[in-house]
Order: structure tokens, then C-alpha cells, then sequence
């Protein structure tokens, strides 16, 4: 952990670093880096208008507490000595080198907002879509499309995490149910729309292996109008199941929840939502799109892991979401693994591709150690980097335009429209003064334009002449 003062690379010449990427990862970061460093200023760039990242486009929209998480991003953003520079893409609006003359160091924190894919049968038709891309839509990312077809009145959930819960329960809980959330218009429109009867959630592995964290699974029983259905016949544990629940109170907290659901009466709700375990997708069915999924039943192999027992089943489905992870994208040009998704790296150093760290670049966050772990744990990724950051300064080359100001002038000559932090607070008033006739907390604005124009256009100041 780095104190304030107290750390052992305390400099004081300035030092300016960028962060790219205004999501939690990103904003733990210029924190650290300030609090440790009193003379170190921070510009936190962002493709999007908006900071916040994974919290305004990835967390649910009924998960009001984790997006409480704001507060205290924004209180970090209200630090003078960090900037919000939004609406550059780095890589591609400016590229690094013209970034390195401004800055001693840039730490990458872009996060993974991307759909692991899932290499089976018919994965491409329509009605298959990725987890990623339906959170997108219903958090009113400004790149997802406007319109989401709700026609399936039985739906597949592949996975067994959080995002599958949280699909599943968007899926499944009708639209009124969801008007007190921020959601946009446009999605609201849609789900009043959404014909949905049933809801598979598909885990491949046993209840003992669950990434759902408990909470989040209660939260499925929460809704007055859906049932809860934990199918019986994949209720098993082998060894290393049993194990696991033994050393994990979350897991055995998850596995009871389970085994009482598994055996309650049924409430004969409208809307139901069916979890089943050990059944691995396998095929995606239908000619021109979706009309079923193939399953193939799993048998545990004693070390939590499954092999396939050649039984399959046929769902009948009209659409299928798949929730297996997420995958970052590629940066710029740095490194990158594509099988782990993540940027190379020592102790959040970025490794050239003969593992010899890149003089001043960085990383923190999902795309250092991979989309897991919740939101806190970013805060421990982000102590690593900011400490080799620091314990690297001396031999960083010193910049050639070290004045704040420098950079926003380059960015004015290459008539790049940015986004800043005053203009975030303008279009988040906006978005508030938009829900309140509705008693809605705030109601989103989704295109990007829109944004931009409600971000960089000054309220009018009231006339204060007598
Ligand atoms: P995740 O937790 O890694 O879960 C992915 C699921 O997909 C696992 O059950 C995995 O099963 C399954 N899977 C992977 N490949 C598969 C395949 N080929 N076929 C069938 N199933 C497959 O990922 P996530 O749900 O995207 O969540 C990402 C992170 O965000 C997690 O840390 C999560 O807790 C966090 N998150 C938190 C919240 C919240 O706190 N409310 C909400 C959303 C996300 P195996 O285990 O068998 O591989």
C-alpha cells in the first residue's frame, strides 16, 4: 500500500502521467498516484464522453448500490490535480508517441467490455448474442444499437457468473418492474415488448462450482413476478465440490440457496426462470435463426472439472445469450495475449515481446490481470502499478511539454472534440432534471452526439442585475 508522503520514490520534481481509461481501475489509479505523490498531476482519457466506465455501462441497471461506487470515483475526480479528458480514443484519436511528449508515463486501464467467444455450432445465428453486447444495450452505451429484438418467449442463458444472472434477471423481470432504474427510453420500449415465458440459465459445471456470488443469486428470487426453478437432476458434487464449499463460504453460501430452492413447491408466477447444471452447450439450432440449443450432460470428474456422458438435450429456445467472460481489446500498439485477453506485464510494467518492460507504460485493472474480481479488487492491481510507476521515474526520460495546459492546446490544433469533468457534471444534471418529473432517479442520454452537445455547452448563467 502507498501513503500519502510516506512512499519511498517520494519525488519532487512534477510529474505528469496519462491514464487511459475512466472506469474504476483507471480512477483507483490517479488516486493513488496523487495521494502518494504531491506533485503529480494526472489526465484520465476516456473514447467515450463519459468517465465511469464498467459502472454506468456494465453494472445492471437494478443494482443501484454497486453504482453508488460513483460517489467516490467522483469525489476522486474532483481533485484538482486530475483531469477528465473524454471522447478520445487513444490509439486512434492520438496515437501514443504524441501522448509520450506530454507525459512522463501512461498506465492503461481500458477494462474488457468485449464477449469471449464461444466456439460452437451456429453461435453466428440470428438470435445468438453476446452477454456483452445486450449490457451495453441496456445500459445505453452510445455505440450499442438503439433497437434489441424481443421476440423469444424462451430464452438460453449460457454461464454460471454474475453477468448470467444479471441477463437472465433483466430478461426475465417485466419492464415495469425496471422503470425506476435509470434505464433509457429506448430499452424501456423495448422490454414492455418482450414476450419472455421462460429463462434457462445453463451452468457446465456442478453447483460447486458457481462463479455467482450469493448475493447476486438471492437477487434473482427478488422479483414478485418470476419464478425461481433449480432443476434437481444436476445437483451433484464430487471431491473437489465438496472441498471447495468447505473452504469457500460463498460457494457453500450459494450451494444452500441452491439445494433450498431445488426443493421448494412451485408459485405458479408467469415468468419463470430455470437454472440447470451440468449441461454444456454444444450446438446452437436452427437454419436461419435460433430455434433451439443442444446441451450435452456433464459428469463431475472428481476434481471439479466435467467430462461429457454423450446424452444430449434439445431446448426449445428462440434465443440464446452467452455470458462465459469477458475479453479486453487490443491497445494501441502494446502487446497483447490474446488468449488471456490481458497486456503483458511485471508488476503492471508492460513487457515488450521479449519481456523487457517498455519505458513508461503501464497497466492496471481487467486488462492486466484479467476480467475477475469485483470492483474493489482493481484498488490492490493499481498499488502494484502506481509503485513500479514511481520507483521507475528516475530513469523515465523527462517530457518536452510539461505543462497542463500543452496538451489540451494539441488537442484543440487537431480539432479533437473532448470531453471534460465540468461537462460530465452538466450531462449528469441533465440526465437527473430528465427523470425527476418521473420520480426516476435520472433517465440516460444514449447518443453519443447527444452527449457531447449537452457536455460542452455551458448552462446559461442566471442574470444576477437587479
Ligand atoms: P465469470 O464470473 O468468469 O463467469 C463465466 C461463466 O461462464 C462461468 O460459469 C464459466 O464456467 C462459464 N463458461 C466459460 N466458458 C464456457 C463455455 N465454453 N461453455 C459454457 N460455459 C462457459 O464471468 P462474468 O459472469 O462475465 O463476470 C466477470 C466478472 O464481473 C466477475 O468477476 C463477476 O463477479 C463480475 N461481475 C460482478 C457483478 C456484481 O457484483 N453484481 C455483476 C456482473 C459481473 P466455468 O467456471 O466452468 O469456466
Amino acid at each position: 500500500m502507498i501513503h500519502e508522503g510516506t512512499t519511498d520514490h517520494a519525488t519532487t520534481r512534477p510529474v505528469r502521467v496519462a491514464v487511459v481509461g475512466a472506469g474504476p481501475a483507471g480512477i483507483y489509479a490517479a488516486d493513488i498516484l496523487t495521494k502518494a505523490t504531491p506533485t503529480a498531476t494526472v489526465d484520465i482519457y476516456d473514447r467515450l464522453p463519459t468517465p465511469y466506465g464498467l459502472i454506468r455501462y456494465g453494472v445492471a441497471p437494478d443494482h443501484p448500490r454497486i453504482k453508488e461506487i460513483i460517489t467516490a470515483l467522483h469525489q476522486v475526480l474532483d481533485n484538482p490535480r486530475i483531469r477528465f479528458i473524454g471522447n478520445i480514443d487513444y490509439g486512434v484519436d492520438v496515437k501514443p508517441e504524441e501522448l509520450d511528449q506530454f507525459y512522463d508515463a501512461t498506465v492503461i486501464a481500458t477494462g474488457a467490455n468485449q464477449d469471449r467467444d464461444l466456439d460452437i455450432p451456429g453461435i453466428d445465428l440470428p438470435g445468438s448474442f453476446g452477454g456483452a453486447d445486450f449490457v451495453s444495450w441496456y445500459d445505453g452505451h452510445p455505440d450499442a444499437p438503439r433497437d434489441w429484438p424481443m421476440t423469444a418467449a424462451k430464452v438460453a442463458v449460457i454461464g454460471a457468473g454474475n453477468v448470467a444472472v444479471d441477463i437472465a434477471r433483466i430478461l426475465a423481470k417485466t419492464a415495469d418492474e425496471l422503470l425506476e432504474t435509470e434505464i433509457p427510453d429506448n430499452v424501456h420500449r423495448h422490454l414492455v415488448t418482450n414476450p419472455v415465458t421462460d429463462v434457462h440459465v445453463f451452468s457446465r459445471r456442478g453447483p460447486g462450482q458457481v462463479k455467482f456470488t450469493p448475493q447476486e443469486l438471492r437477487e434473482l428470487d427478488e422479483s414478485p413476478n418470476v419464478e425461481v426453478i433449480v432443476h434437481p437432476e444436476g445437483i451433484e458434487f464430487d471431491e473437489a465440490s465438496l472441498a471447495t464449499i468447505r473452504s469457500r463460504r460463498s460457494v457453500k453460501m450459494c450451494v444452500d440457496i441452491l439445494q433450498n430452492w431445488a426443493a421448494r413447491d412451485s408459485r405458479g408466477r408467469t415468468r419463470r426462470l430455470h437454472l440447470h447444471f451440468l449441461q454444456a452447450p454444444v450446438a446452437i439450432l436452427g437454419t436461419d435463426r435460433v430455434t433451439g440449443l443442444r446441451t450435452e450432460t456433464q459428469q463431475l470428474t472428481g476434481d471439479g472439472w466435467v467430462r461429457g456422458t454423450g446424452a444430449y438435450t434439445d431446448w426449445d429456445v428462440q434465443a440464446v445469450y452467452r455470458a462465459i467472460g469477458y475479453l479486453s481489446r487490443p491497445v494501441a500498439d502494446l502487446p497483447f495475449d490474446p488468449a488471456t485477453g490481458t497486456i503483458p506485464h511485471a508488476h503492471g510494467r508492460v513487457l515488450d515481446l521479449d519481456g523487457d518492460p517498455i519505458p513508461g507504460r503501464y497497466v492496471t485493472g481487467w486488462i492486466k490481470r484479467g476480467p475477475v474480481g469485483l470492483i474493489g479488487h482493481t484498488k490492490k492491481d493499481a498499488n502494484e502499478t502506481i509503485a513500479s510507476l514511481l520507483a521507475d521515474l528516475p530513469t523515465l526520460p523527462t517530457v518536452t511539454h510539461g505543462d497542463p495546459a500543452d496538451v489540451l492546446t494539441h488537442l484543440q490544433r487537431r480539432s479533437l472534440n473532448h470531453t471534460t469533468w465540468a461537462g460530465w457534471q452538466r450531462l449528469d444534471r441533465h440526465e437527473i432534471n430528465l427523470g425527476r418529473p418521473h420520480g426516476r432517479k435520472r433517465v440516460k442520454v444514449v447518443p453519443r452526439d447527444e452527449m457531447i452537445g449537452i457536455s460542452n455547452t455551458p448552462e446559461p448563467q442566471p442574470d444576477t442585475r437587479a
